[in-house]
């Protein structure tokens, strides 16, 4: 069973933490670099960025987080979650977030999204995209591959196994990035050299 970490300093982390437990996952809240033991995947989930980065400072976990995350660990980041893995934040992907980037006016909206995913030809995933005060990629580098846009924005990008949504899939019940997540960590499990799959 796979055993994924949910930051769980501030923010809505604790409707991930539902939806990866009806998908048959382990989910475990994250508070302390303790908890980031023996991790198959992480999520960060959306609340408000600032809080966040003063409670990963607080905790000593904005190293141990670099690192499981530079060590290829499957990573969905939403929302506030996006902005903590940008340049300016924990500096594990190579994009810039712009912070309630739509504006006052259209504060909160919802879009039908698909997300290329899979393998080249295989279905996109849909998902129906709550944005809340969402942040939007302001700047990404070449190997940040854009998913899905709103406008001229992205809204969604991935670089490998580290996947940021400016959006909340969690609140609208979509299931469809966590399954990507969870895909991503079979995936790497059946990859890794004999000696780490007998430790898992
Ligand atoms: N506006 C928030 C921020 O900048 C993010 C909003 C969210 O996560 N829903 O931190």
């Amino acid at each position: 069973m796979a055993v994924v970490g949910v930051l769980a300093l501030q923010g809505d982390f604790a409707a991930h933490v539902r939806v990866l437990a009806e998908l048959g996952a382990q989910p475990r809240v994250v508070r302390e670099p303790a908890d980031l033991e023996g991790l198959d995947a992480l999520v960060i989930p959306g609340g408000e960025s600032t809080t966040m980065t003063l409670g990963i400072e607080r905790e000593g976990l904005a190293e141990p987080l670099r690192n499981l995350v530079r060590a290829g660990t499957p990573t969905l980041g939403t929302c506030a979650g996006l902005i903590m893995l940008d340049r300016e934040h924990l500096g594990v992907l190579d994009i810039s977030a712009r912070r309630n980037a739509f504006g006052r006016q259209v504060a909160s909206f919802e879009e039908e999204l698909e997300l290329p995913l899979g393998a080249a030809g295989s279905e996109p995933t849909r998902v129906r995209a709550v944005f809340i005060r969402a942040p939007w990629v302001e700047e990404h580098g070449e190997e940040v591959e854009v998913l899905a846009s709103v406008g001229e924005r992205p809204v969604a990008v991935r670089r490998g196994d580290v996947l940021a949504v400016a959006f909340h899939p969690e609140i609208s019940g979509e299931d469809g990035l966590h399954r990507w997540l969870l895909e991503r960590v079979a995936a790497r499990a059946e990859h890794a050299p004999p000696a780490t799959r007998e430790a898992a």
